[in-house]
């Protein structure tokens, strides 16, 4: 499949209208790496950390770590790497850590909050993260941030590590870049301060869909039943592109969603203009985007949206067949 859209793997996602779309990766491995350039993809969107700790019976040690992102970002070649640090809790439990006995694991003790409360891990994992870059640009996203003084505290962290780490003598990365998963609706109606201050905001699709509905991602009775191409859903979505546009935080998305080319158009359609999605996924989204007019599928958008129809997806459907 890939080699059907090797034709395109280099042109940029630009569509009929003119938008450009950057399309990065999705990744957890260093084997993810080599996708990098087959797939054309822009750089990795999400690096999900969890695989390492997971695969384990005891803690990685800090310089294992070093050594792996150092690696990818080896492998990257100067394209951008968005390091999401350790999301575990609710589905991903580690082996060695003593099990919470949690009622709603998904709205439980996990990522960002037990990094906060135990920040023992999570500062190993920045240091980590910061000796693999010595002297090379960093990316750090911070994941299940629900509120301002979340990000706030993870972001000391961060300062905590740099001064530690210069204090040590150790060579500090080029340039550190540090932003935040939107993956509860609570952030959408952060202060206006947090959207002036985080670097970069990436919406965590899966949990935030999930959060929206009241509809368990992981269960099967109910995962299903409320589209992403819901119109709330849109307009949810299309509320948090504003708050970006307006204190010009680049804005991005990372869920399942952005790999499938009927939701990464209509989400290109009401102003995303960075999706990152499974390798594999990039050669049909940008065949899609290269083929679209995002102002004449926006006004179908709206079209449905005024008829107070539940969803977008046929309408979308009906036009998208009418072009071919
Ligand atoms: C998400 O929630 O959309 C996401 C990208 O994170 P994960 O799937 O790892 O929870
Ligand atoms: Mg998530």
């Amino acid at each position: 499949a890939q080699e059907r859209y090797h034709s395109i793997r280099d042109k940029p996602a630009v569509t009929r209208c003119g938008a450009r779309i950057d399309l990065s990766m999705n990744a957890g491995l260093m084997a993810d790496l080599p996708s990098l350039e087959s797939s054309g993809a822009e750089g990795v969107g999400l690096f999900r950390t969890e695989l390492q700790f997971l695969v384990r019976n005891k803690m990685p040690q800090r310089t294992e770590l070093a050594a792996l992102y150092s690696r990818v970002l080896d492998a990257a070649h100067g394209k951008r790497v968005v390091f999401r640090t350790l999301d575990i809790g609710s589905d991903k439990v580690l082996p060695y850590m003593k099990p919470n006995d949690e009622p709603n694991p998904a709205l439980g003790w996990r990522a960002i909050r037990v990094g906060l409360d135990k920040p023992g891990v999570m500062r190993m994992q920045l240091q980590a993260l910061m000796r693999a870059a010595k002297g090379r640009p960093l990316t750090i996203m911070f994941p299940f941030v629900a509120q301002y003084d979340e990000y706030l505290a993870a972001r000391a962290e961060v300062d905590k590590t740099i001064a530690r780490e210069k204090r040590l003598g150790h060579v500090l990365p080029a340039t550190l870049e540090i932003g935040a998963m939107l993956e509860t609706p609570s952030l959408a109606y952060a202060p206006e301060k947090f959207f002036q201050e985080v670097e970069f905001i990436s919406i965590g699709g899966n949990d935030l869909k999930q959060f929206f509905f009241a509809a368990d991602r992981e269960n099967e009775r109910v995962r299903r039943r409320y589209d992403t191409l819901n119109v709330s859903f849109l307009n949810f979505l299309e509320q948090i592109v504003e708050r970006c546009a307006r204190s010009n935080t680049p804005l991005s998305f990372c869920g399942e969603d952005a790999g499938r080319p009927i939701e990464a158009l209509c989400l290109a359609a009401i102003g995303i203009r960075s999706l990152s999605m499974r390798p594999a996924s990039i050669g049909p989204v940008k065949s899609l985007l290269l083929r679209s007019n995002l102002v004449e599928l926006r006004a179908v958008m709206d079209g449905v949206r005024e008829r107070g129809e539940p969803s977008v997806r046929s309408a979308v459907m009906d036009y998208l067949r009418a072009q071919v």
